[in-house]
């Protein structure tokens, strides 16, 4: 499999080169050239076989033979459970990884490929990574101690939660964590700057591991396969899956793994109060605007960039809506869906997943769904607890974070003050 550029102007390249690049040169995103069809699945397959199978066909291109199979297993190394509340209702958990968000899938994959394509005598490799909350942790879990590899996170400071902060600044050794003075798009200007300015950064070879990075979409279409089969074997029907949604990475995941022939029947974009991707929908302008901070924070992004991956593969809005909805959520209706959820079934979640579970209730009730559950609710206990009146029990490997001590530098958002 080749993968090319969004904007047609730059050559097609292997998985390995995508990887590695991160954005095509002509400012693009990359995209498989087709979609290998899986379909009939083979059935009873254990989640890293499956994922296996489902993502080895896209690295045969590749000039060094990456043998995918150890790789998936070392990052999928947790459980990726369906849990059904109701007849024909489910919720997908992807929080049960180190730093409890689904990002460690993606974070994890791409550390494990970035590590074995690296010769000895390769130099150091900078991650400079710009994040809203959960990229940064999980990115610097998947990232530390590996050896020829440094991560410099960088997060808007005062607009992460307080256990995120812990896990953007509890590392040390090879993990440095900048607090920027300013918004998430500030953090993700300055990350760009330093890619476009190299000589600042030294001799250091800088790599990105943002959610536009191939190496972190590919496994992410594993779950949506896994957990649509099984969603299809327990209720003989295929889900409409509503994904939490920011920058639409995990989305784009979903899409790609229903062109592969997954059993997905509809997929929804649940939005914030961040309204640039429904409005598109509504209205067929793309208007992207500053982001504004509602209690979902992972998902404050007004300028979703990988909708130009969507949008590269139908460029025909109609054709998208035949199968992709979207919806936005009030930070009035999280309040009201995490203390209702909790009081129906019992299940606490985060603000990210009430958004989708608002979503199902408001257009999907009676129909067969899958909610996506992208963060552990301990993460945001500060909004949580409150509304539910209890505590939220915090599950082992995000409680042996909480106790690692923490170092962090402040930084105006200034290039020099990073590299100084
Ligand atoms: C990153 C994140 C999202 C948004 O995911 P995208 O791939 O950016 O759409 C949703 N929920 C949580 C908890 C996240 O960390």
């Amino acid at each position: 499999m080749i993968f090319r550029s969004t904007r047609h102007q730059a050559p097609p390249v292997s998985a390995e080169k995508a990887i590695l690049t991160g954005l095509a040169p002509d400012g693009g995103l990359y995209v498989p050239s087709g979609f290998p069809s899986l379909s009939p699945f083979p059935s009873g397959m254990q989640y890293p076989e499956l994922a296996t199978l489902a993502i080895q066909p896209f690295f045969n291109e590749s000039s060094e033979k990456i043998d995918i199979g150890p790789i998936i297993r070392d990052a999928l190394n947790f459980e990726v459970p369906l849990n059904f509340f109701g007849k024909e209702t489910a919720v997908l958990e992807l929080f049960h990884g180190p730093t409890a968000a689904f990002k460690d899938v993606g974070a994890r994959f791409l550390a494990g490929v970035m590590a074995a394509l690296k010769k000895p005598g390769d130099p150091v490799t900078t991650i400079v990574v710009a994040t809203s909350g959960d990229t940064g942790g999980a990115v610097a879990s998947a990232f530390f101690r590996k050896p020829g590899f440094e991560v410099i996170i960088l997060f808007p400071e005062g607009k992460v939660s307080p256990r995120q902060q812990q896990q953007l600044t509890c590392w040390g050794e090879n993990i440095s964590s900048y607090a920027v003075k300013g918004t998430f798009d500030d953090c993700q200007r300055l990350a760009k700057e330093a890619f476009a300015t190299p000589s600042v950064a030294g001799n250091r070879q800088l790599s990105s591991a943002n959610s536009i990075n191939l190496g972190r979409l590919l496994p992410q279409m594993t779950y949506y396969i896994h957990a649509s089969i099984g969603f299809r074997a327990r209720t003989g029907q295929s889900p409409v899956i509503i994904i939490p949604s920011g920058n639409v990475g995990n989305a784009v995941g979903a899409v790609w793994a229903r062109e592969m022939g997954a059993p997905i029947r509809k997929i929804v974009l649940a939005a914030n109060a961040n309204r640039t991707i429904p409005d598109f929908f509504d209205t067929g302008k793309w208007s992207p605007r500053p982001s504004v901070e509602t209690l979902a924070n992972a998902m404050d992004v007004g300028n979703p960039s990988n909708m130009e991956r969507l949008r590269d593969l139908y460029p025909d809005l109609s054709h998208l809506k035949s199968f992709i909805e979207t919806a936005s959520v009030t930070d009035e209706e999280i309040r009201e869906t995490i203390i209702s959820h909790f009081h129906k079934t019992g299940m606490v979640i985060c603000p990210h997943t009430a958004v989708a579970e608002k979503v199902r209730r408001t257009r999907f009730d009676g129909e067969p769904a899958m909610i996506v559950a992208t963060a552990h609710p301990a993460k945001f206990e500060t909004i949580v607890e409150p509304l539910i009146g209890q505590p939220v029990e915090i599950p082992p490997a995000l409680a042996g974070l909480l106790h690692r001590p923490v170092s962090v530098r402040q930084i105006e958002p200034d290039l020099h003050q990073l590299f100084t």
